[in-house]
C-alpha cells in the first residue's frame, strides 16, 4: 500500500495529524467512554457500529468490517488515491514530502490529477470563448432563458464553437497529449485517423465534484436541434451516478436548512439557485443512485423531490422514493403539471411559486397512491389489488412497527380495503431491512472463524511490546491457523526485529491486503484486560494455539502418509511416520 512513499515519513505524518479531527470532518462523531462512535459511512444502518479510537488512531465499523487509519479513511470516504491521501495530510500537519519522493507522488496519483488539470483547461477556454465579442448569440441565448451574468461566471459556463478542433488545437498548443484528451472525453477519434472535438457548437455546463474539481461536462444546442444535450462519457475522475449536480455550492445551505430539494437537470438547478432557492441538487439522470442518496446524507436526511411533469420524470421519482426510504430518508414530493419543469415553473410564475410548491410537498404516500390511481382502474378488484400491493412494498420498506401500522392504516382508508386485511398481506412480505439483524458481524467473511486465541494475542502483542518476544519463544507465524493472522504476527516480529514502531495505525500501512489491517483494527476494539487477567489469558492463549497447530500439522502429516502409502513410497513413508511418532508425543 505505502508505494514508494518511505515508511517513517508516513509514521511522521500519522504521529501529527488526529484521525478524530480528519473523520469528524466529514460526519459527526459521539465520544463513547474512551472511544467515538457514529453511525457508518460505508454501510446503511439504524445503530452506531463505526468506532473511532483517538488512543490507536484507526477506526473499524463492527457492522460491515470497514476499518483503517487516517489515510485509509480519506481513501474510502473521499475516493482518494494512496498517494494523494499522504499529500493532503502531509500538507495539512506541516510535513514536507522530500522532493525525490514528489515524482512518485506525481506518477501515482498523475493520471487523475492531469484529467482534472486538462477539464480546467478546457473550462477556461471555453469560458473564454463565451466571454469574447463574437458570442453575443450564446449570451442572447442564455440571458433569454433567465441566466444571468453573475450567474454564468459563477458556474463557468462557456462556449463550445463551430470547428471540428479548436479545443484540441488550443489544447495541443500547451503541450496536452491527444492520449490525455481522449481519456478525458473532451475528444473522439476519427474513422480516418486523428481526432475531432467532442463538443461543438454548444453551451458548455461543466460538472465540478464536492472539491469544486471539473470532472465532466454537459453540452447543449442553442436551438431545437437534437440531442438537446451532449454530456462526458465517464472517466477515471467521472463516474456518473457518484456526484451530484451543484453539491459543491449547496451543500452548506442544504445542512443549514436541513433539507435538500432534488431535481433533474442542470438549469432546473440553476434558475431556482440563482433566484435564491439555495438548498438544491440535481440528480443529472433519472433516478437518484444509492451513491448519490450516501453522499446527501452527510447533510441531511429530509428530501423534496421535483423532477420533470413527464413519464419519465414519474417513474424516476418513484424508483428513487423506495431507495430513499431504505436510506432511511424522509422524503417528500412536488409533482408536477404535463410538460412543466422547476426551471420552466420558476420563469413563468417566479421563485415564490417553486418554494410554496416545496413547502406544500406530498407525502410519499399520497404521491405514490396519486400515481398508481392514474395508472389502475381503483373501482376493478384487479386494478384495487394492484395498487394497494405496490403500495405495500414500499410501506415494507420501513422497519419501524408503529410507522408501518400507520401507513397500513391510511392505506386501509384511502382504498376502503379492511385494514385486517392491509396487515394481512403486509406480513406475508419479508422484511426489507437492508441490514441483517442490525447487529454486528453479519458479513460474510473469507474465513469466518478465525480462532479467538490467534485474534487476542495479537491485540496483546500490539498493546505490549514486551509480550512480542515472550510469545515469539513459544510460537511461530506458521503455527497460526489463518492467512491474516499469520501475516500480521510475521510482520510484528520483522518490525520489532528492526527496532521499528508497531502501533496499529502504522503497522497497516505493511499491508496490502484489507483484510489483515481490518483485523489489526477490529481487535484494538475488543475489550481491554485488566494486569492480572491478562497473564493467565496470554498463556491461555498460546497453549491453545499450540494444540491447534498441532491438531492440524497431525492431519496434514496423517494425509502425506497417505498419499505415500497409495503411491507405495516406502523410504518417504518411513519418516513421515517417524515425523508423526515425535509429534504425538511433543502433543501429550
Ligand atoms: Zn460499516
Amino acid at each position: 500500500m505505502a508505494g514508494h512513499i518511505p515508511e517513517n515519513l508516513l509514521e511522521d505524518i500519522l504521529g501529527r495529524v488526529d484521525i478524530v479531527e480528519i473523520i469528524s470532518g466529514y460526519i459527526p462523531l459521539k465520544k463513547a467512554g474512551a472511544n467515538f462512535k457514529t453511525n457508518c459511512p460505508f454501510h446503511h444502518e439504524k445503530t452506531a457500529s463505526f468506532m473511532v479510537s483517538p488512543e490507536r488512531q484507526i477506526y473499524h465499523c463492527f457492522g460491515c468490517g470497514e476499518s483503517g487509519n487516517a489515510f485509509k479513511f480519506l481513501m474510502r470516504h473521499e475516493r482518494m488515491e494512496f498517494p494523494e491521501a499522504v499529500e493532503m495530510l502531509a500538507k495539512k500537519c506541516g510535513v514536507s514530502l522530500p522532493d525525490q519522493d514528489k515524482p512518485e507522488l506525481a506518477r501515482a496519483a498523475s493520471l487523475s490529477s492531469q484529467l482534472y488539470k486538462v477539464n480546467e483547461m478546457a473550462v477556461s477556454f471555453y469560458e473564454n470563448n463565451l466571454h469574447t465579442g463574437s458570442a453575443s448569440l450564446a449570451i442572447n441565448y442564455l440571458s433569454n432563458r433567465g441566466i444571468k451574468l453573475a450567474t454564468i461566471k459563477e458556474f463557468r459556463l462557456g462556449l463550445a464553437t463551430s470547428g471540428w478542433d479548436n479545443l484540441i488545437n488550443f489544447l495541443r498548443s500547451a503541450n496536452v497529449s491527444l492520449a490525455l484528451l481522449e481519456q478525458a472525453g473532451l475528444v473522439l477519434p476519427k474513422d480516418s485517423g486523428g481526432y475531432y472535438d467532442r463538443f461543438r457548437n454548444r453551451i458548455i455546463f461543466p460538472v465540478f465534484d464536492m472539491r469544486s474539481r471539473v470532472i465532466g461536462f454537459g453540452a447543449r444546442v442553442m436551438d431545437n436541434s437534437l440531442p438537446k444535450y451532449i454530456n462526458s462519457p465517464e472517466t477515471p475522475v467521472y463516474t456518473k451516478g457518484r456526484n451530484l449536480f451543484g453539491f459543491n455550492l449547496s451543500k452548506d445551505f442544504i445542512r443549514d436548512a436541513d433539507s435538500a430539494v432534488i431535481v433533474e437537470g442542470y438549469l432546473d438547478f440553476m434558475i431556482p439557485y440563482q433566484e435564491g432557492l439555495k438548498n438544491i441538487v440535481a440528480s443529472q439522470g433519472t433516478a437518484l443512485t444509492l451513491e448519490q442518496i450516501k453522499l446527501l446524507k452527510r447533510y441531511t436526511h429530509n428530501v423534496v423531490m421535483i423532477y420533470d411533469g413527464d413519464t419519465a420524470g414519474e417513474i424516476a421519482t418513484l424508483r428513487s422514493l423506495d431507495i430513499l426510504i431504505d436510506e432511511g430518508i424522509n422524503v417528500k414530493v412536488v409533482p408536477l403539471p404535463k410538460g412543466m419543469d422547476p426551471d420552466a415553473l420558476v420563469r413563468n410564475e417566479g421563485i415564490n411559486a417553486l418554494k410554496a410548491k416545496v413547502e406544500k410537498a406530498a407525502s410519499f404516500f399520497d404521491y405514490k397512491l396519486d400515481v398508481l390511481k392514474s395508472r389502475h382502474d381503483i373501482k376493478d378488484a384487479h386494478g384495487k389489488t394492484k395498487i394497494a400491493s405496490e403500495m405495500l412494498l414500499t410501506i415494507n420498506k420501513f422497519d419501524n412497527a408503529i410507522l408501518r401500522g400507520e401507513y397500513a392504516k391510511r392505506l386501509s382508508e384511502a382504498m376502503c380495503i379492511p385494514e385486517q386485511y392491509i396487515l394481512e398481506e403486509l406480513g406475508k412480505l419479508k422484511p426489507a431491512v437492508s441490514t441483517p439483524g442490525g447487529q454486528p458481524v453479519s458479513f460474510p467473511r473469507k474465513n469466518p472463524q478465525i480462532n479467538p486465541a490467534e485474534k487476542l494475542l495479537i491485540k496483546f502483542m500490539l498493546e505490549e511490546k514486551e509480550l512480542i518476544e515472550k510469545i515469539m519463544r513459544e510460537l511461530s507465524p506458521s503455527d497460526f491457523a489463518d492467512a491474516r493472522t499469520a501475516k500480521i504476527v510475521s510482520v510484528m516480529q520483522d518490525l520489532v526485529g528492526q527496532g521499528k514502531n508497531i502501533e496499529p495505525s502504522v503497522l497497516m500501512n505493511y499491508f496490502s491486503e484489507d483484510d489483515a489491517s481490518q483485523l489489526v483494527c477490529e481487535t484494538m476494539f475488543m475489550p481491554a484486560l485488566t494486569e492480572q487477567t491478562r497473564e493467565k489469558a496470554v498463556n491461555d492463549c498460546i497453549a491453545r494455539i499450540k494444540i491447534q497447530s498441532l491438531k492440524s500439522r497431525r492431519e496434514h502429516l496423517h494425509m502425506q502418509i497417505k498419499s505415500a502409502q497409495s503411491l507405495g513410497d516406502e523410504g518417504k513413508l518411513n519418516s513421515l511416520i517417524q515425523e508423526f511418532h515425535n509429534l504425538i508425543k511433543k502433543g501429550d
